[in-house]
């Protein structure tokens, strides 16, 4: 998400420093869009930003914010200025997670596990030179970014994985000796090609130097529904096992294709909420490519 923003936006020492320790993953990121009070009106956010010497001070809270707890830098929208429409406003910057007056608190999921947080800022610093692009320029880049977070997760790949996963979990439980299990794998790997298609001709433009564009809605949207139907599939096929995510007892439990299979089940649910809703995508989709 921030590396195809820093190769566009970001400055000459910007890239430098951050762009070689993404691709070695030496530092991780996480993503500081989404605001108690704005979430799918994103531009409503509040996190202010002021001018304090040669820096920002910030305050607010970030919420949601998924990896928090470990990720060294994170890239968030913030308010630099309230007079104009809202979204002229917005700056985009980088903070150190390290940065004295950042606080992480988690929020677990009702399966446990802990991957959201809200963080909160008083008065926190950052360097001018964490600036991305220019003062009030943060909408654009962040639009930009979105692009490539919902275009941009090689879906397909992921897809036809966690098919693989449950034929093999269900070759085991003898499930895949239902026609009515078949038809509907075999109804996903029809809909993983026609993705796979899309990001292929989306890989196509970026190479020439384009961009997503509105087609990385359409992949968030499919992305969203897939998931959904094929961690269900999964949870068919891999019955009991399913429940167990300890690969230390998986023999005895059950194959690892079945393993993790509720895990995987409740996590994807979120899929259509997190990176704009299925509801935003689809005025997305109308208004940009259908052109309604
Ligand atoms: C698993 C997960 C991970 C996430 N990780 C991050 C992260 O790392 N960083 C981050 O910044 N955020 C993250 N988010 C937050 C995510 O971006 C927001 O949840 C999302 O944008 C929706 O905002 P909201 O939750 O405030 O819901 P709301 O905006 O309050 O929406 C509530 C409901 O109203 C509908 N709605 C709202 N506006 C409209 C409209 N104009 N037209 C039609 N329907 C509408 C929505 O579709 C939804 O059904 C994550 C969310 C999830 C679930």
């Amino acid at each position: 998400m921030i590396g195809p923003v820093l190769m566009q936006y970001g400055n000459a020492e910007q890239k430098a420093r951050f762009l070689p320790r993404i691709v070695s993953a030496d530092d991780y990121w996480c993503q500081g869009y989404s605001e108690p009070v704005s979430g799918s009106d994103l531009a409503a956010l509040s996190l202010r930003a002021e001018k304090d010497g040669d820096g920002y001070m910030l305050n607010g809270s970030k919420i949601w914010t998924t990896v928090a707890h470990e990720a060294d830098f994170m890239f968030l929208l913030v308010r630099t200025d309230t007079s104009g429409r809202k979204q002229e406003g917005v700056s985009f910057l980088l903070v150190d997670m390290n940065a004295p007056g950042l606080t992480v608190r988690p929020l677990p999921y009702m399966t446990g596990v802990h991957e959201f947080n809200q963080v909160f800022f008083e008065d926190v610093r950052t360097p001018a030179n964490m600036l991305v692009g220019a003062e009030g320029q943060g909408w654009e880049i962040a639009k930009y970014l979105l692009e490539f977070e919902r275009g941009g997760n090689f879906l397909s790949g992921r897809i036809r994985a966690a098919l693989g996963r449950a034929r093999r979990a269900a070759e085991w439980s003898g499930v895949w000796q239902d026609h009515n299990f078949r038809r509907r794998h075999a109804d996903l790997e029809i809909r993983a090609e026609t993705v796979a298609w899309t990001e292929l001709r989306i890989l196509d433009k970026a190479a020439k130097g384009g961009r997503p564009g509105a087609s990385s809605s359409y992949i968030k949207l499919l992305g969203a529904e897939m998931n959904k139907d094929v961690t269900e599939l999964a949870m068919q096929a891999a019955g009991y096992a399913g429940h167990w995510g300890n690969k230390s007892i998986a023999n005895d439990l059950g194959p690892p294709s079945a393993l993790n299979a509720s895990d995987r089940y409740f996590n994807h649910r979120a899929n259509s909420i997190m990176g704009g809703s299925n509801e935003i995508q689809r005025s997305i989709i109308a208004k940009q490519l259908l052109g309604l």
